[in-house]
């Protein structure tokens, strides 16, 4: 088999969407897969509409998502020079032309096909062979075009969706240059593709009807073209084409949320990506596993439920260490100074089967590194005459408990029989005396992660002692 060289093409006039960051996912997993090349390419050659932020929106994606490219970025506005070295080359040899149509004359060509009934094209006027002894129009600067082949048809094996072909009488002859010399996307893709020799185009299906115009270019450059994998559209929950309207779908939108990069790769691997019923997976997992017959035809779904699910279930297999390492950033975002408190790591040990993201796991953190506010209705309900002494006990034998957290269950539970009381009529209290709230993982371990001193100091202000 060739060398795999598989590219991701953007184009940098938005954030990158989820759809998008799919797509780069599957380009860069079929590279890796075959120990192949992932290259990145800008195509930001809309002026207008592209914007530097939304090219480092990108590269912050990539970053993000870890999808390293092994050459690259290159910018097609960079490459201007190369492009028109190809379009002279081209109407040298006759494989492109001079179209000298005016608007006008193009809008009425138009009007009069659609009254007829006709799809409308261009109907070749200013092709080569129909303009001998003509004289180009003074005052019109031409586009030009590729001379499109007008017999047969053009078709490929997509990787995706299987045989897929067009009739070349069904495809006008492209503009490759506008009036204003700038080059036409279909026309630098292909430039492009052969020069970095690309031998999987993996893409969104938007652009099937482009892959048949985009071959024939390549035949007629004397190249092959590569092989084409045409991936369906991303779909929100309700089934419409993913959309603003559904929420966050910028992808750094995601890291703001608080999931974990392997995770969203392992979600957007599976729309419309499937290995057996492997629904968690690493990146190496993926890796060792991508392939193009895994990609389902049809459209799939997004599915927030799944991505909070797939969230959590990553956060439950990392390593303590590298889960606290990740907690870290969102702790301090959440305005939480963990400097000098118990380590996240171990934090996030505590918290992690409790909450599905990075964000909800740094809000629910807090009470680690700061003493509680606790509200003095909700003490009062839980502290009574019944069990005030058992905690009051707690706190003294507290100052020289061995410190481990079955060492402070035991005392727990036998402050509570000492007073003829059920276990939680002790633990409860002393949840919201240490965190201020009810809700809290096993409240020996609590305890034993805060420490000696915010225990006992947290008690004493609650119970007012001292
Ligand atoms: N720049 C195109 C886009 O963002 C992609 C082109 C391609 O992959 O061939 O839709």
């Amino acid at each position: 088999m060739t060398q795999v060289r598989t590219r991701f093409a953007p184009s940098p006039t938005g954030y990158l969407h989820l759809g998008g960051a799919r797509t780069a996912l599957f380009a860069w997993a079929y590279a890796r897969h075959h120990g192949g090349t992932f290259i990145l390419r800008i195509e930001d050659t809309d002026v207008a509409r592209s914007t530097p932020a939304a090219v480092q929106a990108i590269l912050d994606a990539m970053a993000w998502l870890q999808l390293d490219c092994d050459e690259g970025p290159f910018y097609q506005m960079q490459r201007m020079d190369r492009y028109r070295e190809v379009i002279a080359d081209m109407l040298a040899r006759g494989l492109a032309y001079r179209d000298y149509m005016s608007p006008a004359e193009l809008d009425a060509l138009r009007a009069q096909q659609m009254a007829c009934g006709e799809k409308p094209r261009y109907d070749g006027r200013w092709r080569p062979e129909n303009t001998a002894g003509m004289t180009p129009p003074p005052g019109i600067l031409p586009v030009i075009r590729f001379r499109n082949p007008d017999a047969g048809t053009v078709g490929w094996d997509d990787g995706v969706k299987g045989r897929i072909e067009f009739a070349n009488a069904e495809l006008d002859d492209l503009v490759i240059a506008r009036s204003d010399g700038t080059p036409t996307y279909n026309f630098c893709a292909v430039v492009d593709d052969r020069d970095m020799r690309i031998s999987h185009v993996i893409r969104g299906d938007d652009h099937v009807n482009n892959t048949p115009r985009q071959i024939n270019i390549f035949r007629a450059l004397g190249a092959e073209p590569p092989h084409y994998a045409h991936v369906p559209t991303v779909l929100g929950e309700d089934g419409a084409k993913l959309s603003k309207r559904h929420g966050a779908v910028g992808v750094m939108d995601y890291e703001a949320a608080g999931y974990l990069p392997d995770a969203m790769v392992n979600f957007l691997a599976r729309i419309g990506w499937a290995h057996g019923d492997d629904e968690i997976f690493t990146r190496a997992q993926l890796v060792e596993w991508f392939d193009l017959a895994g990609i389902s035809a049809a459209p799939s779904r997004f599915n927030a439920g799944k991505l909070n699910w797939v969230n959590q279930e990553h956060m439950k297999r990392l390593p303590e260490a590298e889960l606290g390492a990740h907690l870290r950033p969102y702790l301090e975002r959440a305005g939480v100074d963990s400097i000098g408190g118990p380590d996240p790591g171990a934090v996030a040990a505590l918290l992690r089967d409790r909450t599905e993201t990075l964000v909800a796991m740094a809000d629910a953190a807090w009470y680690f590194y700061a003493p509680p506010q606790v509200p003095a209705d909700k003490l009062d309900e839980q502290v009574d005459a019944a069990n005030r002494g058992a905690l009051v006990e707690l706190h003294a034998e507290f100052a020289t408990l061995e410190w481990t957290r079955e060492a402070l269950a035991v005392a727990m539970k036998s402050a509570a029989a000492r007073h003829g009381l059920k276990p939680p009529k002790v633990m409860m209290p002393m949840r919201l005396l240490v965190a201020g709230t009810p809700s809290t993982p096993a409240i020996d371990a609590v305890l034993a992660l805060l420490g000696r001193e915010a225990v006992r100091s947290r008690m004493a202000a609650g119970l007012a002692l001292e």
